[in-house]
């Protein structure tokens, strides 16, 4: 069981191609900070693999054959990619799945006031997080406004050099008497965040000036009146690229490593194998609202997924409920969240022998969940079994951890989402330190070996 870390075993070469792969990694992470975004780049990927919409095949009423590429996007937000394989769909697919929803603060749908002639911004946040970490910092501001005659704009300020950015205060540690007293639960209150917007009063108004001083900016930029924020999705994230952290430039910095580090790393292993024909067909699933429980009609609860299962059935050969449950059954995943790394500075959280190490590749996990592995998958060791088997002939390695110590916490994925399909399914992900943090870490090694365990499983599974 003793184990090398990956910089200790990767060849020269490899550790290049580790280092080029994380230059690619860092451009998408820092193009897409939403889930909007992250579906829009990772279409452009698979279009430029040759793939296509899947309702356009459909509309034209064409046929997949082995090997063809479609591609589904379910409102902007969620995706799926699937390549037909050789066998018959009833014998099953490979599905790769992660999530491109990210914690951070949203937009109120009534956001706009003015208080002491600062124009500020009400947010409700998205996901658990440490409301603390998120005051005084540059954000961002990354969304959508609809618009009534059904046009929409897409809005990102705050991520070019010559762009403004926006924030939000905190107590001067001079005057931090009371709020020293408090817990840290109680310090930060989800209604003290929010963010400041401008400062300058329209000529002519004698109230609330400053307020309508940003509403005539945002009428000349976005043609938007304050109603629209009504129908926006305007959501607040840290500004700025991700970025190398340490001397040796070992590790990526980034927002939302949780869970578009698996998102992408899923994407970039199927599309490396766009020009080669499957036996099993594989599938790319890319959800949204897993951060808030996977529900809503883009999360993993949705029946996007099975539905468009039917629709390329149905292109392949034929349709009928009896295939697709045979299909959805006989298929077997990889659900790829990411786990919470060993951290020096927090030994006590963690168990060493279980916890997952940066630089020891993908970290597997047989369960989640709290409380006694409650509300968890709780993979099958014959599933494990033939894991093991594939990544021992590929050499790759990885990690069994699980996350922190016993009932200290959990958390949960969509593992057990698939799995109500009767599917394997085992949880596959990244450590991070941060996790949920405006500035997530992550190993280069490990982000590179999980690129290749998925290969591995697409391949060899
Ligand atoms: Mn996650
Ligand atoms: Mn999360």
């Amino acid at each position: 069981m003793e184990k090398k870390s990956l910089w200790l075993t990767y060849s020269p070469e490899r550790k290049a191609e580790c280092f080029a792969f994380n230059e690619e990694y860092k451009a998408f992470m820092s193009a897409a900070k939403t889930e909007r975004e992250s579906v829009t780049e990772v279409i452009k990927m698979a279009k430029a693999k040759g793939y296509r919409d899947l309702y356009e095949v459909i509309a034209e009423g064409g046929r997949l054959v082995p090997g063809d590429k479609v591609y589904a996007n379910n409102r902007g937000k969620a995706a799926m990619f699937v390549q037909i394989g050789s066998e018959d769909l009833e014998k099953g697919l490979k599905i790769l799945g992660a999530h491109v929803d990210s914690p951070r603060l949203d937009f109120k749908q009534n956001p706009l006031y003015e208080d002491s002639e600062f124009a500020m911004v009400k947010t409700h946040y998205y996901g658990g997080i440490k409301k603390f970490q998120w005051v005084t910092l540059p954000l961002a501001i990354h969304g959508i406004i609809c618009k009534k005659d059904g046009t929409s704009v897409n809005v990102n300020i705050g991520e070019d050099a010559g762009d403004p950015v926006f924030g939000i205060s905190d107590i001067l540690p001079h005057l931090g008497k009371d709020q020293n007293g408090k817990s840290i639960g109680e310090a930060f209150t989800g209604e003290d965040l929010n963010l400041n917007i401008g400062s300058i009063p329209a000529e002519g108004e004698e109230k609330n000036a400053v307020k309508k001083n940003i509403l005539n900016i945002l009428k000349d930029k976005y043609g938007m009146e304050e109603e629209d924020f009504l129908s926006a999705e305007l959501e607040v994230v840290p500004a700025g690229p991700a970025r190398d952290l340490g001397l040796d430039r070992s590790m990526v910095y980034a927002y939302g490593h949780d869970d578009r580090v698996c998102a992408y790393t899923s994407a970039a292993a199927q599309f490396a194998l766009a020009d080669t024909i499957p036996d099993r067909a594989y599938v790319t699933l890319l959800v949204d609202k897993e951060e808030i429980g996977s529900v809503g009609a883009t999360g993993m609860h949705s029946r996007f997924f099975e539905n468009c299962m039917a629709e390329i059935m149905n292109l392949t050969g034929g349709y009928s409920e009896l295939k697709l449950r045979r299909c959805l059954s006989n298929s077997c995943m990889l659900s790829s969240d990411v786990s919470a790394g060993f951290d020096p500075n927090f030994p006590g959280v963690h168990e060493k022998m279980n916890a997952p190490f940066f630089g020891y590749g993908p970290v597997l996990s047989k369960f989640t969940g709290s409380r006694g592995k409650g509300g968890s998958n709780d993979a099958g060791p014959e599933f494990i079994a033939s894991l093991r088997d594939i990544f021992e002939k590929d050499e790759v390695a990885f990690q069994m951890a699980e996350l922190g110590k016993v009932d200290q916490g959990g958390g949960g994925t969509i593992a057990y989402i698939l799995a109500q399909y009767s599917m394997d399914v085992i949880d596959v992900g990244v450590a991070l330190h941060n996790m949920h943090a405006p500035w997530e870490l992550a190993s280069k090694a490990d982000i590179f070996e999980t690129y290749r365990a998925y290969i591995s499983f697409l391949t060899k599974m």
